[in-house]
């Protein structure tokens, strides 16, 4: 393999990109929160930072002059390129191909380890409105859910709104960490991440879990998707 000259990156140019890859013309990279796509000539022209539904910091699969994008390709344009993901993983390798030689870029985002970064937050399917149905939750599940006797959960049926599905969208359950005194002691003292998470689950923090349960008492999915989707956690 010979080197071959690699552009600077695009944040570096002035003028925006030429044309609109199609959306088939992409490889998918991510870490369970968020994903950025990498167009087959090197280019990043979308990515939201952090989670799924932040504003997005490269944006010109929208908007090519004025949506950002970060880019790392071949000087000049007597060059082809190809893209794959390493067998069984979302590591994506773009390969460059020139006259004056080959360059691959390898493209992946790792994922977050501590405990703190896996429960922030998860999406569950709502359950469609048009065709859900009021259902009794067993005694078990009333004592699991902490339901008060006149909190009603739903199933999900299936209609032709829906496709028969059940569900349509999607809502977030979200964990609620609140800074109470003890919290920003421990802060303040360089608790661990575990330690912090220990402390809040003591003093009311709002879990995934309570989160989820409410939001099904609310209407808004059902308490198997919540479940389903915590338990795939564990
Ligand atoms: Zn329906």
């Amino acid at each position: 393999m010979r080197p071959m000259t690699l552009a600077e990156p695009a944040a570096a140019e002035t003028s925006g990109r030429s044309a609109y890859p199609p959306i088939a013309e992409h490889g998918i990279i991510g870490d369970l929160h968020s994903v950025a796509l990498v167009a087959t000539d090197g280019t990043i022209d979308w990515y939201c930072p952090q989670q799924f539904d932040a504003p997005s910091v490269f944006g010109a699969i929208l908007d090519k002059d004025k949506g950002g994008y970060y880019r790392i390709a071949p000087v000049g344009e007597d060059w082809t390129s190809t893209q794959f993901y390493f067998p069984d993983t979302n590591v994506l390798v773009t390969r460059f191909l020139s006259p004056s030689g080959v360059a691959e870029v390898i493209g992946f985002m790792p994922i977050g380890s501590t405990r703190a970064e896996q429960h922030r937050h998860r999406l569950v399917r709502r359950v469609c409105k048009a065709c859900r149905r009021v259902f009794q939750p067993s005694a078990e599940i009333q004592v699991e859910c902490n339901l008060l006797p006149h909190h009603q959960l739903y199933q999900a049926v299936g209609c032709a709104q829906c496709g028969k599905l059940g569900y349509r969208g999607r809502i977030g359950l979200q964990e609620v960490f609140a800074i109470t005194a003890p919290i920003r002691e421990a802060l303040q003292a360089g608790a661990s991440d575990d330690d912090l998470y220990t402390l809040a689950a003591h003093s009311g923090m709002i879990n995934l879990f309570t989160d989820g349960v409410a939001k099904c008492v609310a209407g808004y999915s059902t308490i198997e998707e919540v479940y389903k989707t915590i338990l795939a956690d564990s």
